[in-house]
């Protein structure tokens, strides 16, 4: 799984532009992440069958009783924060071990699985409520469909094309693909002395990793190129002696390569 390609860059040095691939541990903790993720809404289905079981037995011409309204919502609730739960750990994969973009419909599904769900995990309900008269109950349901619904959906979505690229790029600034970030920072920096990284709250610890390792640890990082603070590229670009047109051309010629 190891495409490497020859990319000639501004600079006249050959770049390995490798594919990334996760490590055996992040692939690990993928593994453990999604199946969390996976147990947690199989319990979200379990607590909405739950709620089902309820209407299915109701009258559709008798209200319930408050106490078991209450109840049902109660599960209907667990049914939400099992979803988003599971949704979280499931994004938390992804990030460890991205889809590729190759795969258009492969990698939608596999980035927003959480949307999916939540579909499952309430629609069914949802109908049932409708036709049991049970106006109320059916209005909350469809509106935690949509919360978790939200909650699933992954609007940054990781990919191997992202990864690989920028670990590229990394490599091409500094020789190695070795980058810093904060816990709740939105940049990874490839300097440990970066103003930013002084400038942050002294509270916070601060990495070093690949930038896969960076994306895998800090979900604030958005998968793009302009996640690697702007300052760090220039002092990189400074010290190779390149000007601001090299290094625009080197980046362009990163991502050129990268391009399907
Ligand atoms: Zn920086």
């Amino acid at each position: 799984m190891t495409t490497k390609k020859i990319t000639k860059v501004s600079g006249g040095n050959n770049v390995v532009q490798a594919t990334f691939v996760p490590t055996a541990e992040a692939k690990a903790q993928a593994g453990k992440f999604r199946m969390y993720g996976i147990l947690l809404w199989v319990l979200a289905v379990v607590a909405e069958v739950a709620a089902m079981f309820i209407l299915f037995k109701k009258d559709p011409e008798i209200d319930l009783s408050t106490g078991n309204r209450i109840v049902l919502i109660a599960i209907l609730l667990v049914d939400l924060i099992l979803l988003i739960a599971g949704s979280w750990f499931w994004k938390k994969a992804n990030r460890f071990d991205p889809a590729s973009e190759k795969n258009a419909l492969k990698f939608f599904m596999q980035n927003q699985l959480g949307v999916v769900v939540a579909v499952i995990a309430f629609l069914p309900v949802v109908i049932l409520a409708f036709i049991k008269k049970e106006y109320l109950v059916g209005a909350i349901a469809a509106l935690f469909m949509v919360g978790g619904g939200l909650a699933g959906a992954d609007f940054d979505p990781p990919s191997v094309e992202e990864y690989s690229k920028q670990s590229t790029f990394v490599k091409e600034l500094m020789g190695s693909d070795h980058v810093y970030w904060t816990k709740s920072g939105t940049k990874y920096h490839l300097y440990s002395d970066c103003q930013y990284l002084k400038s942050d709250r002294t509270t916070e610890i601060f990495e070093g990793g690949t930038v896969a390792d960076a994306y895998a640890n800090n979900s604030r990082i958005k998968p793009e190129m302009s996640s690697l603070c702007s300052a760090c590229e220039k002092r990189a670009a400074k010290e190779k002696g390149w000007t601001d047109e090299q290094l625009q051309k080197a980046k362009d010629s990163v991502i050129k390569s990268f391009l399907k």
